[in-house]
């Protein structure tokens, strides 16, 4: 790879920058009135229920594997198996959380399952496939439900409305849609990032004539079949999708098997890298030993973050792109030049040509598949590799084969306007039966905006006004002011993000589920975190703080950029510098200390 192709790779990225920095990307619609369909759940209808008024020890917001590993590890405490009793809620119908609400065809999970669903050695179950369909995973959440016995408390189609601390009585009073409002000792908030449901501010979105409904709330209804496809009601059907994330990757070659006609709608082209799952070998499952999945969730981990790891137990795309990047073998990757150069020589030159190596096999693999050139040419990504989440398929690519398929590349754009029979792109009306829209979720917004509520701590404190300038918390976990109260971390947070989300998941379950542990061992009621605690670790955030900034100014705009504003968050918003691994290991530390450092018990 001669230096001029670096040269010209970066120009060419900074154009296609320019392309689709700028303006209000991140706008989104509210989801009322016209648009409030977008929100309904099509799975399974609300059943009536009388309000309750009880009294819990736990109180855990979000069903989904957040809130189901508090409650598995809640239940492994001590006192926990049978006697505490917890409560989750839930706005979905069941648990599950983002697997209950996505149902798309095609859906899996695009980490491997055998790390990514939690709890498998404590449950007994081996996935059937190295990457999971979201039927198999929808069960396992069910199934943790009932293992660790989350039902009888539990509250569905119910959404949280406010939550108050009361003193003198060391709870929570938590009140919700459905006229509930009871008691909770413990309120832990475990809402994942990918919960509330985003329409880009598309202007005319509500005049749409035809059908149309968001991935995560898929109408089988209206397009027939199941999440294997089947989907005989769009045969005469043209459907647009707008969206060409992880969901459309995984739901378009399904869309463009069944649909008469299919326009995919495209603002920023995905990374698609082979995705090769295979169904479990029941050989290899008998044969895994005890403390399996913990080691092999840190062995990821620890090949992600860079770390040494002797061996790669995962040993699949994402291990081998960061591998690559993170270690970068010239000769693997066809890097001609000479390591001694003056051009090697320069700091991260390596690692860019290394990037450009991987992003050129992105490429290359578009020429291969797509037959018409066109198409290829648009569906090339032209941004550093980890600019974006990095996508895996076997079929979307293939998708743009077919007769009916047809990209729509509007140049990082993005739609223009959406019209009773239609959307405009590019200045040509596309005519649709349908328009999907797989175009994620929000995740721009205030944290209380999020959640759809705001906590009142103590002395009627709020939290919306407490983090409006910038987070502050203990550990991304817990906050001054805000007694008993947990939040389980998401990006930004003070505490980190592991590419494998379930594993930052099952290190902070493991935490709060101690902290509680240890404050009732002791006959606590409660425990409140101190200012000092809180100031020092928000100073440990920024002090170790490696957001590399040139390298996210120079990135496409995306979550990872906040839209092309690398520098347009609070600085504290943001997650521990040290790495995953280094971040678990503190946490460790400081339950085996055994002091609660930083936290005052309440009696
Ligand atoms: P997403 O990654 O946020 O992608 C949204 C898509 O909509 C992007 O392609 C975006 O383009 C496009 N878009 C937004 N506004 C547009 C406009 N005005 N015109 C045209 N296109 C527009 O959403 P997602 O694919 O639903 O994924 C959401 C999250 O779920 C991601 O974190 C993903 O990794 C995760 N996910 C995980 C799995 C799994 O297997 N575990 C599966 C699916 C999704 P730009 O790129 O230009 O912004």
């Amino acid at each position: 790879m001669a230096p001029t192709d670096l040269d010209q790779t970066r120009e060419k990225y900074r154009q296609e920058r320019a392309k689709r920095v700028g303006g209000d990307r991140d706008a989104t619609l509210a989801l009322t009135g016209d648009l409030a369909h977008y929100l309904q759940d099509p799975y399974r209808p609300a059943q009536p229920r009388p309000a309750v008024t009880d009294d819990v020890d736990v109180t855990i917001v979000g069903g989904g594997f957040g809130g189901l590993l508090c409650g598995a590890t809640l239940r492994g405490l001590p006192s926990g198996r049978d006697s505490t009793r917890i409560r989750v809620i839930d706005r979905a119908g069941d648990f599950g959380g983002v697997w209950y609400w996505n149902r798309y065809p095609g859906a899996q999970c695009d980490i491997e399952s055998y790390i990514y669903l939690p709890l498998l050695e404590e449950t007994g179950t081996i996935p059937t496939e190295k990457y999971a369909h979201a039927p198999e995973i929808f069960d396992h959440a069910r199934a943790l439900g009932r293992h660790f016995d989350l039902y009888d408390l539990a509250l569905f189609h119910t959404s949280v409305t406010g939550a108050t601390w009361h003193e003198a009585q060391r709870r929570w009073e938590v009140s919700t849609d459905r006229g509930d409002r009871f008691l909770s000792r413990y309120l832990i908030l475990a809402i994942g990032s990918l919960d509330k449901v985003k329409l880009p501010a598309i202007p005319g979105a509500e005049d749409f004539a035809g059908h149309s409904f968001h991935t995560s709330r898929w109408d089988y209804d209206y397009t027939g079949g199941l999440r294997t496809g089947q989907l005989t009601g769009l045969r005469d059907k043209t459907v647009g999708v707008v969206g060409t994330g992880a969901t459309a990757l995984q739901c378009v070659p399904y869309l463009g098997e069944w649909a008469g006609r299919l326009y995919v709608f495209q603002r920023t082209p995905s990374t698609v890298g082979e995705r090769n799952n295979r169904p479990t070998d029941p050989a290899w499952a008998a044969s895994l030993q005890p403390g399996w999945q913990e080691r092999r969730m840190r062995n990821f981990t620890a090949i992600l973050a860079g770390g040494d790891a002797d061996t790669d137990l995962v040993d699949d795309s994402w291990t081998r792109l960061y591998t690559a990047l993170l270690h970068p073998v010239p000769e693997q990757l066809g890097i001609t030049e000479p390591a001694g150069s003056a051009g090697l020589g320069e700091p991260g030159r390596l690692g860019e040509l290394a990037d450009l190596a991987m992003m050129e096999r992105i490429r290359d693999r578009i020429d291969a598949v797509v037959t018409d050139p066109r198409q290829a040419a648009a569906l090339k990504p032209y941004y550093r590799y980890l600019c974006k989440r990095p996508g895996f398929h076997d079929d979307y690519l293939d998708t743009f084969n077919r007769p009916g398929v047809c990209l729509v590349d509007t140049g990082g754009a993005g739609i223009e306007r959406v019209v009773p029979d239609g959307v405009v792109a590019g200045g040509r009306t596309y005519h649709l039966d349908c328009l999907i829209w797989a175009t994620g979720f929000e995740w721009n917004t205030s944290y209380t905006s999020r959640i759809g509520f705001d906590l009142h701590g103590r002395g009627g404190a709020s939290l919306a006004g407490k983090w409006q300038d910038g987070l502050a918390t203990l550990h991304g976990m817990t906050t001054h002011g805000f007694p008993n109260f947990f939040t389980l971390p998401g990006p930004n947070s003070q505490a980190v993000v592991t590419t494998n989300f379930m594993h930052m998941l099952t290190e902070c379950a493991r935490h709060v589920s101690y902290i509680i542990g240890a404050t009732e061992e002791r006959g606590a009621r409660g425990f409140a975190l101190t200012e000092k605690a809180e100031r020092e670790w928000v100073d440990t955030i920024l002090a170790r703080a490696k957001y590399n900034a040139e390298f996210q100014r120079a990135c496409t705009p995306g979550r990872f950029n906040n839209e092309g504003r690398p520098d347009g968050r609070p600085r504290a918003n943001t997650n521990f510098g040290d790495g995953p691994l280094e971040f678990f290991q503190l946490l460790e530390n400081w339950r085996a200390a055994g002091g609660l450092a930083g936290l005052e018990l309440l009696h």
